[in-house]
């Protein structure tokens, strides 16, 4: 079983939060409540207080430097348009696209439209514009689609998908195709094997989700980890996760894949 990693672009800066969605409040009420429940420590509390006015929000760049001294051919999902917290807009990802793609890394879309073809185009199209790519991969914006999306997204041309997510962590499927594209699972997510923020159990969780994964026999273990988590001030257990996962992983043995790697394997049989 070889390992595919990627991370999910959700904001660029501060500022495209600011008079356009709550994000930066809801984040400070949800710190509180957090530190009061004993989730996060007290100097954490006051680090996300003072962390709106650092501006950078994304990690892209700690992220890649990470992944390249690990080997990992990773993808970054960029968002297209905007919603559901995701505000920053494809103009401004413009740049740091063509940053991660000159650096030898795979980009894709981060979707925010999943029922309405022409809106599902618009995405595609833009980011087709934007990109280098002529073959690209999208993954939606927290994980939504109902159960006519990834067909819809096949006729709009992706070449995979990779948002299937079972929120309990206890189906493991491996990628299949819907008509033309590719979709592959995702087994693990940051957010949800470190549900309670607890780290140690966070670790637990993630070996046996990935040992679940080799048991079904499956030929990739699909993760993601959003770059904003890769702050050691504001995100203290989520960075040490990242941390000790590919130490894990390497340790273990495993290898990286990206997704066009897996899908050549797959279509040639030189998978596992
Ligand atoms: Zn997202």
């Amino acid at each position: 079983m070889k390992i595919i990693i990627s991370h999910d672009v959700d904001h660029i800066d501060v500022m495209e939060h600011i008079f356009t969605d709550l994000i930066v409040e809801k984040f400070w009420v949800r710190s509180l409540l957090e530190l009061l429940s004993g989730k996060i420590r007290f100097n954490t509390f006051i680090n996300r207080l003072v962390y709106p006015f650092q501006i950078r929000y994304h990690r892209i760049q700690e992220v890649m430097i990470k992944d390249k001294q690990y080997h990992i051919p990773s993808t970054f999902f960029f968002g297209m348009k905007k919603g559901l917290g995701m505000s920053y807009g494809s103009e401004k990802a413009v740049s740091l696209i063509s940053e991660v793609e000159n650096s030898g890394f795979s980009v894709g879309v981060h979707g925010i439209e999943y029922k309405e073809i022409p809106l599902m185009l618009e995405e595609y199209n833009l980011f087709g514009g934007i990109s280098n790519e002529n073959k690209f991969g999208i993954r939606m914006h927290y994980v939504r689609y109902d159960k006519n999306t990834f067909e819809k997204l096949s006729d709009c041309g992706y070449y995979f998908d990779t948002s299937e997510f079972d929120k309990e962590q206890k189906i493991f499927k491996k990628p299949y195709k819907v008509n033309s594209m590719w979709e592959f699972p995702l087994h693990i997510m940051d957010g949800y094997v470190l549900k309670e923020g607890d780290l140690e159990y966070g670790k637990i969780r993630t070996e046996k989700i990935i040992k679940q994964c080799r048991d079904n026999g499956l030929p990739y273990c699909v993760i993601l980890f959003h770059d904003s988590y890769y702050n050691e001030k504001c995100y203290p257990v989520e960075k040490k996760w990242y941390d000790w996962l590919l130490d894990y992983l390497k340790n273990s043995g495993y290898e990286f894949i990206s997704y066009e790697e897996a899908i050549k394997e797959m279509e040639t049989g030189h998978g596992e």
